[in-house]
């Protein structure tokens, strides 16, 4: 069953991470993409929880009001719940911020731990985020989660990243670093366990190994961008599973057979 599905609702980025892999040669089309129908979709489909993430190849605060029309959208829907992550350099106005803690939806900001470790990657924007992340704490009356990339130099200053995180006292969802600055999976495990000993993170469950889980490509959640349904936002520059038309019940027929314990990508 299909429980999870991010997606893209825009292809423009004001930043230019240096691991962003979605804007490489290639990857990024301006194809139109009815959003609108793949909320109708799930909303025929979702029988139990069902998550949306509007999260993918832009960032998201850059179309405010699309993305505030798509949570409008579901609002109703009591076993729909949403999600969004940002990068945190978009300021919001305190009624934008308190639309979203109204809605439940859980913001994540990308944030990959201390000023130099976040910079060196995330085009010096560590300044603006942390600004951005004080104002959504002083509107809501909590911190955001956060979203963190771990490279080979998170794992060399594993202890100082996880103090930096402990301040804020919410849970962090790390992700492994791929490509020529990657870590391996055995790396990121092994940071895991030593972050989960201090602070609360993600973890487990049929979903990606980047996330310290097994791969969910082609069981349970999927990928819309570029009017595509792909098997995850990594998986971007394969070949496409079908349309982002396509019902959820097409979707469910597709069943790659692998070992799940390892990234479905990277077994090619
Ligand atoms: S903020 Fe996200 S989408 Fe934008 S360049 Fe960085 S990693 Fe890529
Ligand atoms: S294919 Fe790799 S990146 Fe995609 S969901 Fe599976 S583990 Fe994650």
């Amino acid at each position: 069953m299909i429980n999870r599905i991010c997606i893209s609702i825009n292809n423009q980025c004001n930043l230019g991470c240096k691991y962003c892999h979605f804007h490489e040669k290639g990857i990024l089309e301006d194809s139109e993409m009815n959003i609108y129908e793949i909320l109708d979709n799930v909303k025929n489909y979702a029988k139990s929880d069902f998550k949306i993430g509007f999260v993918g190849n832009g960032e998201c605060f850059l179309v405010w009001d699309q993305l505030k029309s798509y949570i409008s959208y579901i609002e109703n829907y009591d076993n729909i719940s949403s999600y969004t992550i940002t990068n945190g350099t978009v300021s919001l106005t305190d009624e934008d911020w308190m639309f979203l803690e109204s809605h439940n939806v859980n913001v994540g900001f990308s944030l990959d731990g201390y000023k130099e470790l976040h910079n060196m990657n995330r085009c010096d924007s560590f300044d603006k985020v942390i600004k951005n992340v004080e104002e959504y704490k002083r509107v809501t009356g909590h911190y955001p989660t956060f979203n963190a990339t771990v490279g080979k130099e998170s794992i060399h200053n594993a202890d100082k990243v996880i103090s930096f995180f402990k301040y804020y006292g919410t849970r962090v969802t790390f992700s492994r670093m791929i490509g020529k600055q990657g870590i391996s999976l055995q790396e990121y495990r092994d940071f895991l366990s030593l972050a989960e000993k201090h602070i609360s993170i993600r973890r487990g469950g049929l979903d990606c190994t980047m996330y310290g889980g097994q791969c969910g490509a082609g069981k349970n959640n999927y990928f819309f961008a570029n009017g595509k349904v792909y098997y995850c936002g990594n998986c971007i520059d394969l070949p496409p599973v079908g349309d982002s038309s396509m019902r959820f019940e097409e979707l469910e027929k597709i069943s790659l057979q692998f070992d799940r314990n390892y990234c479905f990508k990277e077994s090619l």
